[in-house]
């Protein structure tokens, strides 16, 4: 089956359809297997035609092509997950989960086939190369790189032994996250005297109440789930009950409970494997294989990056716990404070010093005004327009819209998913329906001048509009956290969409090194906490009244709160990590925790007891893809506040020529060059931590 085969019947399945958005009006579950399957089948002929000798390894006769062929695949899948995400019932479930083992091994299928590698090979080192787009040259970099991580260039007899080494770590992470699972179900604390829940609020009490209820129990019931864990640690009154529950979250999945749910053993073998693998490949660890798709250089640079911050954080750090003791002595009666109280006395504090309520403050933050607001900041920033736009959606609630340029022409369009749903996966994310590129055959092309617009999903969980007003539905309401989501999300977005990249591949967040990729997403958020933003998107629900300044100001000083401490501990993360996959070795007399004191002795001002494992729930580097780049959340951060830094040296969050530099530097360039270069060219200097630590109020101006 041929491309252009393809394209002659598309009307059959609505998933094989590829000239314009998706057709979410007419896709149904049984869709699913035939079009996957004939698009994965497709897809293996085209791997089997371009990779023989007979095809010339050339950016139009190989890699283009290969592309497109790839592109209907995922776009198509992504639709499938897509929807399996927003609409999560078990005719979809069944349907997504039906291909998605299939679809897993097509992919490392084509990660290990070395003759498409060297097809790519040829053309690096080809005459066409120098000739090909930076575009282009970067698509076929990544290509030779990931191929090469995943050990295509070794001696075909080490290849069996690199294999079995990936299957056994995926199956030590997924082991990893069931004994953690399984050890936090475990664990139970009933509570029968009502007078152990003093402090606790309604909604927490309610859910305990039900979960006893459940197993037709008296009582209260509480669990390490962090709806019912995390209410205890910050209100209980109870020390008893908030040091039990401690010790059960801080002690999971170890060698104090069943033997075959200890994640020890298991830590230690991911350890050796890791490291072995990255020998294998030539590397001296497993952080130094990390860090080759990153932005970050070299391991020492890490390294360096997050002692800097630690000594920068530390003083602000001691004066958070200092502040804490002070305040549990004179206020709570608490002579020591105990890990199991630092939430609670936290939480007091935070109430003593700024008291302001959520629900007054989420009263100001209408629909309408918030995403006229976040409309109107990205107009004035990009020089776009945003307009309401129609297309098939997958539920009611759903809005689309178009971005133009100021004459008119289409840029890139998105949909907006706002509202919880039980069928809808939780959080809130960014996503793909279609990137943009230079369609080859003008028969393909879904609009005007041969480039294919990018198409976006934006999906959140906030709460649907409530009740009604003048017979009409009261718009909904948005918590200040929830509009800081949406103003994330919105950065991701506006990083796929407003790309002028013509090569798939590279173009938007395609291609972005995995520690940069959160820079456009973190900046968006800055402007919630703009005065001039905020008194024009916000109006109250009942007088229409913008944000008084008195409730914005306790906002601004309470954002600051325990900033020290929390950078201290997302320190402290990191460097455990880093150095538990550099400078460790599995196989040696010390112990994974003997290093995580060693790190806490070099940066911690608050060190758990004895006996607590975290390294033993520490699922991001053990079950999740953060092994040796837990750094990546505070590095994107140092770069996204610098950038926004830029604004503030121009003397205006909204200076055109900053914002212009912003779009055309970072945004439109996507992955097409490295994030150094882009930030460089948008800064013309190397990053700085100083505004990150002003933003947090560690620097004292
Ligand atoms: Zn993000």
């Amino acid at each position: 089956m041929t491309v252009n085969q393809l394209q002659e019947t598309p009307l059959l399945n609505p998933l094989l359809d590829f000239a314009g958005l998706p057709r979410f009006d007419a896709i149904v579950p049984s869709d699913v297997q035939p079009a996957i399957s004939q698009l994965l089948d497709h897809c293996r002929a085209l791997v089997a035609r371009l990779s023989s000798d007979a095809v010339a390894a050339t950016w139009a006769d190989f890699a283009a092509p290969l592309g497109d062929g790839f592109e209907q695949l995922s776009r198509a899948w992504g639709i499938v997950g897509h929807v399996h995400s927003v609409n999560d019932v078990p005719a979809w479930r069944d349907a997504y989960n039906g291909m998605l083992p299939e679809v897993s091994r097509f992919y490392a299928e084509v990660g290990q086939n070395v003759k498409l590698f060297a097809k790519y090979k040829a053309i690096a080192g080809s005459a066409e190369y120098a000739g090909l787009s930076a575009a282009q040259r970067r698509v076929i970099e990544n290509e030779l790189r990931d191929f090469r991580l995943s050990g295509a260039e070794l001696a075909e007899d080490s290849k069996p032994r690199f294999q079995a080494i990936s299957e056994e770590l995926a199956q030590l992470s997924a082991k990893f996250s069931e004994n953690l699972l399984d050890t936090t179900n475990a664990f139970a604390e009933l509570v029968t005297d009502e007078a152990e829940l003093a402090g606790l609020p309604d909604d927490a009490r309610q859910a305990a109440r039900e979960a006893a209820e459940q197993e037709g129990k008296s009582g209260w019931k509480f669990t390490l789930h962090m709806p019912s864990y995390l209410p205890v640690m910050q209100y209980a009154d109870s020390r008893r009950l908030r040091a039990a529950m401690y010790r059960a979250y801080a002690t999971r999945a170890a060698e104090f409970g069943a033997v075959e749910l200890d994640n020890t053993p298991l830590i230690r073998r991911i350890l050796e494997l890791r490291r072995e693998q990255a020998q294998m490949l030539g590397y001296a660890n497993f952080a130094e294989v990390s860090l080759v798709p990153k932005m970050a250089e070299s391991v020492p640079q890490v390294l360096c990056f997050l002692r800097d911050l630690a000594v920068r954080a530390r003083p602000f750090a001691e004066k958070d716990v200092a502040d804490l003791r002070a305040f549990a002595r004179d206020q709570l009666a608490l002579a020591t404070m105990e890990p199991w109280d630092i939430g609670y006395v936290s939480e007091k504090l935070l109430q003593a010093r700024y008291a302001f309520s959520e629900q007054e403050v989420k009263q100001y933050f209408t629909e309408d005004k918030v995403l006229a607001g976040l409309f109107s900041v990205i107009e004035s920033l990009f020089g776009v327009h945003l307009k309401p736009d129609c297309a098939p959606v997958w539920h009611e609630d759903v809005r689309f819209f178009r971005i133009e340029t100021p004459a008119g022409e289409l840029v890139g369009q998105f949909y907006l998913d706002l509202y919880a749903r039980p069928t809808k996966r939780g959080g809130a994310w960014m996503d793909e329906a279609i990137g943009r590129r230079r369609i080859r055959q003008e028969s393909l092309a879904t609009s005007s001048k041969g480039i294919q617009r990018p198409v976006a999903y934006l999906n959140c969980n906030f709460s649907r509009p409530i009740g009604e007003r003048d017979g009409k539905a009261r718009p909904a309401i948005f918590t200040h956290d929830e509009v800081s989501t949406l103003f994330h999300e919105t950065g991701h977005g506006l990083h796929h969409l407003l790309t002028q990249v013509d090569e798939l591949g590279v173009a938007g967040i395609h291609g972005v090194e995995w520690d940069a990729v959160e820079l456009p997403s973190q900046f968006m958020e800055n402007y919630c906490w703009e005065w001039r933003v905020l008194e024009g998107m916000t109006g109250h629900i009942d007088t229409g009244q913008p944000l008084p300044r008195a409730l914005f100001d306790k906002m601004l000083a309470a954002k600051n709160f325990q900033s020290g401490l929390q950078t201290l501990r997302q320190v402290e993360f990191s460097l455990f990590d880093l150095l538990l996959h550099s400078d460790y070795d599995p196989a040696g007399e010390r112990s994974v925790l003997e290093l995580l004191a060693d790190v806490r002795r070099e940066v911690a001002v608050l060190v758990p007891p004895e006996w607590h494992r975290f390294p033993n729930s520490f699922a991001h580097i053990f079950a999740g893809g953060y092994g040796a780049g837990y750094y990546s959340y505070k590095w994107a951060e140092v770069l996204s506040a610098d950038c926004y830094g830029a604004f503030e040296d121009a003397g205006n969050p909204f200076d055109q020529a900053t914002g212009r530099r912003f779009l055309s530097e970072i945004l439109s360039v996507g992955g097409s060059r490295s994030a150094i270069d882009s930030f460089r060219a948008f800064r013309g200097r190397e990053p700085q931590v100083d505004a990150l630590l002003r933003h947090s109020g560690m620097i004292t101006a």
